[in-house]
């Protein structure tokens, strides 16, 4: 079978309209990178989506590929996908060749979601394309229909060359992409680690980076006020000698 003619099953129950908007835990979704859009929303963590690219662009002459772990999860608004972890899969074994999975890779994937993830998911798979952009082909439909087919389940598509992402939802049966989330960390004991930080260990904001400004502004300006202050005392001081006898000749007048 040529995996190029693969067309996707269409199985119209396959669609993220029908995730229940109450699955999985209620969790507050916070911290996200854009507005929310109403409706299941894909999530990654920021340090995922760095582990993800650098595992993408560790060798851009073949694609690379792995799962994507997470849960799904609820808040008011909608059910939403959160991508916590992945595991790193295979290469492609050549330029020529697509990723895919291989039984030995499946095992190991298993292995390490039994033991370093048994409360969470594998939530959908990414791999790359080199050079050659965000779009799933005949190959890549077919493992996400015969792998990754539950209504939550996503293929990524990273190309590490433009540097640009896609994620793929199913909407009635098919892979369609969908703009994502971005959740910034929270600390490992899950909230704002930020808080207990002294202030030099902080990761840098938008906040603190104009506190930053602010200060060298106002630093530049004493330095300023304090240079003409001084010259101005220097020079009346040396008009007040001069005129009370002092034979003092003055730098300017
Ligand atoms: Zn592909």
């Amino acid at each position: 079978m040529d995996p190029k003619t693969v067309e996707q099953s269409h199985r119209p129950e396959l669609d993220i309209s029908r995730i229940a908007p109450d699955s999985g835990q209620v969790r507050l979704l916070r911290r996200i990178s854009n507005a929310r859009e109403p409706g299941f929303v894909v999530v990654i963590q920021r340090s995922v989506l760095q582990a993800v690219h650098a595992h993408g662009e560790s060798d851009t002459s073949v694609e690379i590929c792995g799962v994507l772990v997470g849960n799904v999860y609820h808040d008011r608004i909608s059910p939403y996908l959160l991508i916590e972890a992945h595991i790193p899969g295979d290469k492609a074994t050549s330029q020529q060749t697509q990723v895919t999975f291989t039984a030995e890779t499946w095992d190991s994937i298993q292995k390490e979601m039994e033991q370093k993830y048994p409360d969470k998911k594998i939530v959908g798979w990414y791999h790359t394309h080199p050079g050659f952009g965000v779009f799933l082909s005949g190959m890549d439909l077919f493992i996400q229909d015969n792998f990754f087919n539950l209504p939550w389940q996503v293929a990524w598509v990273y190309d590490p060359i433009a540097r640009i992402d896609g994620v793929f939802v199913w909407h009635e049966g098919k892979s369609e992409k969908q703009d994502f989330l971005i959740e910034e960390d929270l600390g490992e004991w899950g909230y704002d680690f930020r808080a207990k930080l002294p202030d030099d260990q902080r990761p840098t904001t938008v906040e603190t980076r104009r506190d930053k400004r602010m200060r060298s502004f106002r630093w530049i300006t004493g330095v300023v006020l304090a240079f003409m202050i001084c010259f101005l005392g220097v020079w009346f001081l040396l008009r007040y000698l001069s005129e009370i006898g002092f034979r003092v000749r003055l730098p300017i007048e």
